[in-house]
């Protein structure tokens, strides 16, 4: 299954220097989440080919601006789409009223069912349970009450071995006990089939983490542990730490020094100040603390591997 994020916005407080504020599509097969929804959400969305009718869930961190002024555009869009399927959206307490106010005043009743699920900011909470994976909220330190997500793929069944299996002798009962990784075993309780002979373990689990905005804090850690693509923002250069503080954003090489720490496997940087037009030495600096970062740009997908 193809697990990747496609960048929509990756600019903090403003679009500057051609690059738009945060948004981001989570893909998992024919599963597209939406996260974040910065102001030019939907343009983003039409200039990468992403349908926004196969949206099916949108995840709000907090209610700055810059994180969810796209949403009532894009919510108003799938209206006139005649969109009729549930949409599903999650975000701090609040945004619901914002919604309904807009809806209210402009007298629009949505043909589609919309659906509100508050986050808060109390350790990892369960979001979405699909077939194939589970969304989780965990919480960030900033401004306002701001929850990261983490997107994980569910435990899959074991692969039979190609060369073993003669599916005319294997019934289906053995398949699925063996895929299971349990021995099938004969009427007198004896092993007639090993779930080790036969079976291949599944490939490893996959997971993504979305930690913005966020100071530095390593409370975070627990929660991004180990996972594959780490995306954490960078809103500021060394240089401007103390405002980073001031601000509760991080630096580069602070989001470098949580993904160390967490031994995430690649990290992934953006959120990024419009006070820097080139981002070559905020890469530079993370890159320093943290060698497997990257740089998000938009348009561009990463894959979760
Ligand atoms: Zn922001
Ligand atoms: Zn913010």
């Amino acid at each position: 299954m193809e697990f990747k994020v496609t960048i929509l916005g990756c600019n903090s407080a403003t679009p500057s220097h051609g690059r738009n504020q945060t948004s981001q599509v989570v893909s998992l097969g024919n599963s597209h989440l939406l996260v974040d929804c910065g102001e030019s959400t939907q343009f983003q969305l039409r200039k990468y080919k992403v349908q926004h009718s196969q949206l099916d869930y949108i995840f709000i961190a907090h209610l700055h601006g810059d994180h969810c002024l796209g949403l009532m555009g894009l919510i108003s869009t799938l209206h006139l789409s005649r969109r009729t399927r549930l949409l599903t959206l999650f975000g701090p307490p609040g945004l619901d009223e914002i919604i309904t106010v807009q809806l209210k005043y402009g007298n629009l009743k949505l043909h589609y069912p919309l659906r509100f699920v508050p986050t808060d900011t109390v350790g990892k909470t369960l979001l979405v349970e699909e077939e194939h994976f589970k969304v989780f909220s965990f919480p960030l330190k900033h401004r306002i009450p701001c929850t990261g997500f983490l997107v994980e793929e569910k435990p899959r069944l074991r692969n039979l071995v190609k060369e073993k299996v003669h599916f005319g002798k294997l019934g289906i009962e053995a398949i699925i006990t063996l895929r299971k990784g349990l021995d099938f075993l004969d009427e007198k309780g004896q092993v007639l089939y090993s779930a080790e002979e036969y079976t291949h373990p599944p490939a490893p689990l996959r997971k993504y983490a979305f930690c913005s905005d966020t100071v530095y804090d390593e409370e975070i850690i627990p929660y991004v542990q180990d996972v594959n693509l780490l995306y954490h923002e960078a809103t500021f250069m060394n240089i401007d730490q103390i405002r980073a503080k001031e601000t509760c954003h991080s630096t580069g090489a602070q989001a470098a020094a949580i993904a160390r720490a967490a031994g995430v496997k690649q990290l992934l940087l953006g959120h990024f100040s419009s006070r820097y037009r080139d981002l070559d030495p905020l890469l530079l600096e993370a890159k320093e603390v943290f060698s497997e970062t990257i740089i998000s740009e938009e348009g561009k997908s990463f894959w979760v591997e």
